[in-house]
């Protein structure tokens, strides 16, 4: 009897698990564009367009190799418009009462697909370097779950930068020669565009005419087959690796990219494979092209944090979105949503997002996120916003980064204490704060930084959580330090600038 095989937007390589199980023979792959899954949460027309035609080409390239594709498009009428309608109408249509699927990458669509009156067959997604068994064997027993543990014996598993058993240049981590700020170049090497051929366009028409979500939709940049991610890998391997590591943590207003990869979206979709991206660079750094300390560090990005934070959203299960451990409730403020501000590192992280779709990790984290966890913005709704408006954002990866790592919201699973700074930080990583309307060296009164009130607010606010953190009890023996008039001035500073936000007001 003909099975059908379903194979999901981000399930774009020919060996996933479904299709690998699959008798190209005999069953049926089902693909479908829906508006279910586009209007989940509202995505960013870049990352809609993205994978539809992503998808377009990938089944394109399964017909060429034999297989029998039923691909619903978004405007074909039939299309009942979710994932479980299509492959409920395909199982009528060809009379098939099995399905052959890979695990999706959020936990709604597993529990959609489990409920199906089908017999239904979830394959583990075997493209990730660690199973879920092997994750959670590694967690049990113990206390804190450390990325860089888990890094270790991904190097040791996988024999990267490894001199036998001890690693490549006598150190696991390279970080202290890494994150330096950095400086305009004009002769800095700049990713290349790709060019829209005929079916981006049509994609791009449809994603127009379809998702007025926030965000431009062009110029629409990025690759959109395998070819396209592999030349985008080796132009970064070339071109910005050298300098990957000296720039990762660092931001200038105009600069988008810096040295950082843009694999990303390939890597979630399925393009490229993460154990393929390391070799690439482990190579690079073998033919002597780029310094150990932007090899090591790309490759712990890689085999370290991206598995580690799969291993989370395996391990932890759906209750991990409802997590809030720091009990915030607030709104998130319009700025998020292009909304006006005055705060130039603010503007430039959401403006580049809404531009481009994109934001590297630092700004993700240290502006964006640590404004959000600052002001004590409910995690559902920073969730939410990661989920909507990145290109790569698929929950698996960008819950634990978000729910976890930037907002503290699991209590300290994924992350030892949770990343906040003031305005030094940024100050110190970006040329932001030379032409903003604040004052970065200002502490308190007219003219502060929201960072400063907002740090010293939040570390007050929970200190029976964090003061007996021994990586936090620092700063509470800085703010504890401080005159009792100069922290109520803070703490009534941070309050105006709230309440501005609750109000609406431009911050
Ligand atoms: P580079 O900076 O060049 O890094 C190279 C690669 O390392 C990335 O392509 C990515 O595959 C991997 N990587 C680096 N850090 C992480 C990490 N923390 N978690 C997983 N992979 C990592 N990444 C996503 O892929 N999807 C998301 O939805 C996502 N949401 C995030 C939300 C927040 C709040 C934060 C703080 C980080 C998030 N990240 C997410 C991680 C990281 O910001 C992006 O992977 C990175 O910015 C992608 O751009 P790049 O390819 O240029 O990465």
């Amino acid at each position: 009897m003909v099975r059908l095989v379903l194979v999901l937007g981000d399930q774009l390589t020919p060996g996933v698990a479904a299709l690998k199980a699959a008798d190209k023979a005999r069953d049926v792959v089902v693909m479908a564009e829906v508006m279910g899954e586009g209007t989940s949460v509202p995505h960013h027309p870049q990352k809609i367009a993205l994978i539809l035609a992503a998808m377009r080409k990938f089944a394109l390239g399964l017909e060429a190799e034999g297989w029998r594709v039923a691909y619903s498009r978004l405007d074909d009428p039939e299309n009942s418009q979710t994932i479980t309608g299509e492959v409920l109408r395909r199982a009528a249509e060809f009379g098939a009462g099995d399905v052959l699927a890979t695990k999706p990458g959020e936990w709604r669509l597993l529990r959609d697909l489990e409920e199906l009156p089908l017999t239904v067959t979830v394959l583990e997604d075997d493209r990730f370097i660690a199973s879920d068994a092997e994750f959670a064997e590694w967690a049990a027993g113990r206390k804190q779950l450390r990325m860089e543990w888990f890094y270790r014996d991904m190097r040791r598993k996988t024999g990267l930068m490894m001199d036998g058993d001890k690693p490549a240049g006598g150190q696991w981590n390279f970080d202290h020669d890494n994150r330096k700020p950095a400086k305009a170049d004009l002769l800095r090497p700049r990713p290349r565009d790709a060019t829209p051929d005929a079916v981006v366009e049509d994609v791009l028409a449809l994603v127009e005419a379809r998702f007025p979500h926030f965000g431009r939709l062009r110029p629409f940049r990025w690759a959109t087959d395998r070819a396209g991610a592999l030349a985008a890998l080796a132009e970064f391997v070339a071109d910005r690796l050298p300098r990957f590591g000296d720039e990762q943590d660092a931001m200038l207003e105009g600069e988008a990219f810096l040295s950082h990869a843009l694999i990303s979206p390939y890597l979630n979709l399925g393009l490229l494979l993460p154990l393929e991206v390391c070799e690439a660079v482990e190579a690079a750094w073998k033919a002597g092209r780029v310094p150990i300390q932007a090899a090591e560090g790309f490759i712990r990005q890689i085999i370290g944090w991206r598995e580690f934070v799969r291993g989370i959203w395996a391990l932890e299960g759906p209750g991990y979105l409802t997590r809030n451990a720091l009990g915030h409730s607030r709104a998130l403020p319009a700025v998020f949503w292009g909304g006006e501000t005055r705060m130039a590192c603010m503007k430039a992280a959401v403006g580049q997002t809404r531009d481009l779709a994109y934001a590297h990790h630092i700004q993700r984290l240290m502006v964006t996120g640590n404004f959000a966890l600052l002001a004590g913005v409910d995690p559902g709704a920073v969730h939410e916003w990661y989920l909507s408006v990145y290109i790569d954002a698929f929950e698996w990866v960008e819950a634990p980064n978000t729910l976890g790592m930037s907002q503290f919201a699991d209590g300290g699973v994924l992350g030892s204490k949770p990343y906040v700074s003031s305005g030094a930080y940024i100050d110190r990583m970006s040329d932001h704060c030379g032409a903003c309307a604040y004052k970065v060296k200002v502490k308190v009164g007219e003219g502060a930084c929201p960072f400063n009130l907002l740090y010293w607010h939040f570390l007050d606010r929970h200190r029976e959580r964090f003061r007996s953190n021994p990586r936090m009890g620092q700063m509470y023996r800085v703010w504890d330090g401080m005159e009792a008039g100069h922290r109520e001035a803070v703490l009534a500073g941070a309050a105006r600038v709230l309440e501005r936000l609750d109000g609406g007001e431009v911050v």
